[in-house]
């Protein structure tokens, strides 16, 4: 009988403690739907979504071949180095969305370098 503290493994359906966090049995994780507590603790997405975002949108602003005149290369630079600092600021502080923030890191970098690149050749 399953008593009130008691649960099934989602795995193995061994009966284990309510508030085991892996089954004794079989080694699993028991990702509770009702126990919210981790996804807060894995971090907020609001740090390494538009890290990938900014990043992306100023990598794609090189295809597009309208002029670049100094003030439209330095709001570029702000929105690249905006995203790789919450890049830096998610990948350091936390686990979730870790690829995107990478993803936009490397894009914020690639796109501060060739907005260097730009602006020095605007001389
Ligand atoms: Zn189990």
């Amino acid at each position: 009988m399953k008593s009130a503290n008691e649960k099934f493994c989602r795995e193995c359906g061994s009966l284990i403690s309510v508030r085991a966090e892996i089954c004794p049995k079989c080694g699993v994780r028991q990702m509770d739907p009702n126990t919210s507590i981790s996804v807060t603790k894995d971090g907020t997405l609001w740090l390494p979504v538009p890290s990938m975002i900014l990043g992306m949108m100023m990598f794609l602003t090189f295809f597009d071949d309208s002029g670049w005149d100094s003030d439209t290369i330095i709001g570029c630079a702000f929105f690249a180095i905006l995203g790789l600092v919450l890049g830096i600021v998610s990948v350091s502080t936390q686990r979730k969305g870790k690829g995107m923030a990478v993803t936009g890191i490397l894009l914020s970098t690639l796109s501060l370098i060739a907005l260097l690149g730009l602006f020095v050749a605007q001389g």
